[in-house]
């Protein structure tokens, strides 16, 4: 080994231990921010790792300065532009464009070394044999990420719907035979890891078969497939790793690939859907697109000011956010509100359900926007029990996770859903706009219950009259 491998080693095993701590800062809200921070810069330290070693070994040729510098600025300035403009109720679909990228960055990767043998690195990891079988997990993974993704970010923004013959049975024989096709072509690969039409097939029969799952995956399932998706990504990387015989790459994408697993998982359990069911099923999310309902018996609704005036005289209220206080971006007059309530005495918790809003963790980060104190953030299994002790719970925006129906009603797509059992509760106020269902597109028996109260209204035009009527009420004024 010399300096300069020495130094890659070294600045490599920094950059995994920081990328280490960054995931697993990201379990809590609280270090979320800085673990962001801190997984950003142990990717920066191994591009710089990465460069240190080519400067101290083979050197890097002066068209090539102009490739790295491209790519760096280009690249970094996209994300960068991206990240700031994108709205939180769009990430899903930025979340699948950049696994697409990943998927995308290790097909190529592993197809530069399949075409050009000699790229610099690649072999260093082992034998051949592990290399041809990296190559073809990372082209097989690899393609179906980016087309899988990319599909995935199209039916998110609309741009894309499921043609009729995909919602058949006719789909799964296709699917079969371009997972044969992927398969003949992938072990003809591995036999002889100089055949370019072996090579070639793999990239479109696993690219297809990207596009012959996706595609028939409704709405509703959408964000577990781009978590699944993810996973992938993270496994194509590692993959890539062996290519090019980079460590780094190797931990990196198999964090990446178990972490997408494990939310997989998470989000499964919380909308009660098995991950078979999600991608072969389809069913559950042409029904959520459709945003129906059912017949409504017994509505009673009330004003901004009679919701005021029973929140005036509360002890413990009980905040549920909901996809509707994000669409209408009302966390910050939300958080007036309890400030206001909590000014007066009255005990303020925020009700979080796993699946609200349209991603894992979307309620968090946006009450953390807010600077909502993240003590007062209660995960379901905590606040379900706490319910019979509440004088008011505010439904914000919320639909489907309020549904007692997912607990009663055994003929209910919801039926086993975990959901908050607000209507435990002595009074329950629901703040949105109609009748309209939530993302399941079902009926919410919630809404016709004797102890709940319709506010009808945009959530940040309802919280604004709602804090007007508070003031006036002397509510949250010291002194
Ligand atoms: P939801 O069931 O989609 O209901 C949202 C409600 O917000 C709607 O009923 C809508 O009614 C109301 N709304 C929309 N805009 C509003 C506005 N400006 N002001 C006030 N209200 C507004 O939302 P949820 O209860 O948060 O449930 C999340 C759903 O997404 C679940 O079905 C879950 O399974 C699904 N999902 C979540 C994830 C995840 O990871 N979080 C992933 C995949 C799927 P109006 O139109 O009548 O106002």
């Amino acid at each position: 080994m010399n300096i300069a491998e020495i130094l890659k080693f070294a600045i490599d095993l920094v950059a995994v231990l920081l990328l280490a701590l960054g995931i697993k800062g990201l379990s809590k809200v609280r270090s979320a921010r800085e673990a962001n921070l801190l997984a950003a810069f142990a990717m920066a330290l191994a591009v710089v790792g990465l460069i240190v070693n080519y400067l101290g070994t083979s050197g890097i040729a002066a068209e090539a300065w102009i490739w790295i510098i491209f790519g760096t600025v280009v690249g970094g300035c996209l994300g960068a532009i991206t990240a700031q403009r994108v709205p939180m109720t769009s990430m899903p679909e930025t979340v699948a464009l950049f696994n697409g990228c990943g998927g995308m960055s290790s097909l190529l990767v592993a197809l530069g070394v399949a075409i050009f043998p000699t790229a610099a690195g690649a072999g260093e990891a082992g034998s051949a044999v592990v290399e041809d079988i990296s190559i073809v997990v990372s082209v097989f993974v690899g393609s179906i990420t980016f087309s899988g993704s990319i599909v995935a970010m199209a039916k998110l923004q609309g741009w894309l719907s499921t043609p009729p013959w995909m919602q058949s049975r006719v789909r799964h024989a296709v699917n079969i035979a371009l997972a044969v096709m992927s398969l003949v072509a992938a072990i003809e690969l591995g036999r002889r890891g100089d055949n370019v039409s072996a090579l070639w097939l793999l990239v479109i029969g696993s690219g297809l078969l990207g596009i012959g799952v996706t595609l028939p995956i409704g709405g509703a399932d959408m964000p577990v497939v781009i978590s699944l998706l993810n996973s992938y990504s993270g496994v194509a990387a590692a993959a890539a790793g062996f290519v090019v015989g980079s460590q780094l790459l190797i931990v990196a994408g198999a964090m990446v690939g178990a972490a997408g697993l494990i939310l997989t998982q998470v989000m499964c359990n919380g909308m009660n859907r098995s991950l078979v069911s999600v991608l072969f099923g389809g069913a559950l999310g042409a029904s959520a697109a459709s945003g129906g309902g059912g017949e409504y018996k017994n509505i009673t609704s009330c004003s901004a000011e009679e919701c005021a005036l029973t929140l005036e005289a509360a002890e413990r209220v009980v905040i549920v956010p909901g996809y509707g206080l994000a669409v209408a971006q009302a966390q910050h007059t939300l958080r007036e509100v309890t400030r206001a309530l909590e000014a007066a005495g009255v005990e303020v918790s925020y009700a979080i359900h796993p699946v609200a809003g349209r991603m894992p963790g979307h309620m968090n980060v946006l009450l953390a926007e807010a600077d909502v104190p993240y003590e007062q953030l209660k995960e379901m299994d905590v606040i379900n029990p706490e319910f019979p002790a509440t004088d008011v719970v505010l439904v914000l925006g919320a639909n489907d996770v309020v549904n007692p129906q997912a607990k009663t009603d055994t003929s209910s797509p919801l039926y086993g859903m975990p959901v908050l059992d607000v209507q435990e509760a002595r009074t329950v106020f629901v703040v949105k706009r109609g009748m309209s269902a939530g993302y399941s597109g079902i009926k919410n028996d919630l809404f016709e219950l004797a102890n709940t109260s319709m506010v009808f209204g945009d959530a940040k035009k309802v919280l604004g009259d709602l804090l007007v009527e508070l003031k006036e009420l002397g509510v949250g004024k010291k002194g």
